[in-house]
């Protein structure tokens, strides 16, 4: 069976780690078996993640250490945990050496953006002025607004394209685009909501929260079931 390894949440807190059951469901419900990837900074262990799993989903989380790409923390940048960042910055670099394909998901098309030598908005609110609050942490998988999806990419034909409802729960965005990667969806206010490859990799960075959206919207599921077809072609 196709394995899909995601990426652990770091609850620095409680000393947890830990992943919300909807991305475990969704992939699931795409015929793979969800593995959650525990936190090492051994390379043979990593290695051995990147051997067991046909791709990958980076989660949501914190935010990534800005001196990654090369600003000061801004006072408004949330809690930074830099040995997560190291973790999932090799693992990205091992997952692309293999070829193996990947969801990134809110911090997750974030991290794969700094990986490529892309930067971000540390804070939308003080960085960015817009009239959508994406921050909307207290409203869940409610739709707070829409991105328009960009013709002929992968996330039109997976999605059927045109405009899409999604949540909305970042404070952070794509700031810098990498030059590696071409934006695919934009939400009203212009802010970059999707990214995927130039050169055709397979991988799709998503700045909202499909994992909330797909047992309701088909189009949603599509993309974990997307990543499944793929991971199963490395088998
Ligand atoms: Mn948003």
């Amino acid at each position: 069976m196709t394995v899909i390894g995601i990426s652990a949440n770091w609850d620095m807190k409680s000393g947890r780690l830990n992943i919300p059951r909807d991305y475990v469901d969704a992939v699931l419900q795409a015929g793979a078996l969800p593995v959650l990837l525990p936190a090492t900074e051994n390379e043979d262990q990593l290695r051995a993640m990147i051997d067991l799993v046909g791709g990958m989903i980076f989660p949501g989380g914190e935010d990534l250490d800005p001196s990654l790409f090369g600003e000061e923390v801004h006072p408004k940048c949330g809690e930074i945990v830099p040995a997560r960042d190291s973790l999932e910055l090799k693992l990205f670099a091992l997952l692309m050496e293999a070829k193996k394909p990947y969801l990134a998901i809110c911090r997750g098309i974030q991290m794969v953006n700094v990986a490529l030598k892309g930067t971000l908005y540390q804070d939308l609110e003080a960085q960015y002025g817009s009239d959508i609050n994406h921050a909307r942490f207290d409203a869940g998988a409610d739709i707070i607004h829409h991105v328009s999806v960009e013709s002929g990419s992968l996330m039109a034909a997976l999605t059927g394209g045109g405009s899409l409802p999604v949540n909305s729960r970042h404070h952070q965005a794509i700031k810098g685009l990498a030059t590696a990667l071409k934006a695919s969806a934009w939400a009203e206010d212009g802010l970059i909501e999707a990214v995927e490859h130039r050169d055709g990799y397979p991988g799709l960075g998503i700045q909202w929260h499909p994992e909330n959206l797909a047992k309701k919207d088909p189009r949603m599921q599509a993309l974990f079931d997307w990543l499944v077809r793929e991971a199963a072609r490395q088998a």
